[in-house]
């Protein structure tokens, strides 16, 4: 399986899509997820194509989990949570949708199940909550 350049994040990672833009670094770029399955859902990427874990190179894959790491962070402390989920999926069998790399980071309370995926999210309440996510990082 090839990299498709036309593959929705590598529009959002060229400027050619919106994104409710969190972070980024040399190497990675993180942004809201725009169907939330949780409040603070976003999304981390790397700023290099590759499909998923499956072909990514170690720095790749080394420059996403510091990323990761630093996003669960900040959205524990933006939304007071308990806990982390992270999700990663492998080609259409594995539940991958977008073929570019990218890594879900969830906040998560212990009493609050995840929404069930497809629900477009309100532009206004995601913006505002990623000015916490936002102002957790600065
Ligand atoms: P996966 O490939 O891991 O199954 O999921 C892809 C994720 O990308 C989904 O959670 C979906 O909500 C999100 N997504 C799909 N299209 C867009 C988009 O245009 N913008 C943003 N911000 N997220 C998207």
């Amino acid at each position: 399986m090839s990299y498709d350049n036309d593959n929705i994040f590598a529009k959002i990672l060229r400027g050619e899509i919106p994104c409710e833009k969190l972070f980024e670094d040399d190497d990675t770029f993180v942004f809201m997820d725009i169907m939330p399955r949780a409040d603070g859902h976003c999304l981390v990427i790397p700023k290099t194509p590759c499909r998923n874990m499956l072909d990514a190179s170690p720095e790749q894959l080394t420059a996403c989990l510091l990323t990761v790491q630093k996003m669960g962070h900040a959205v524990m402390a933006a939304f007071d949570a308990e806990g982390v989920t992270v999700q990663q999926f492998n080609e259409t069998a594995g539940g991958q949708e977008v073929f570019h790399l990218h890594y879900h980071v969830l906040p998560r309370h212990a009493d609050l199940k995840l929404r069930p995926p497809g629900t477009m999210a309100d532009f206004g309440v995601l913006k505002e909550q990623a000015d916490k996510i936002r102002a957790a990082l600065a």
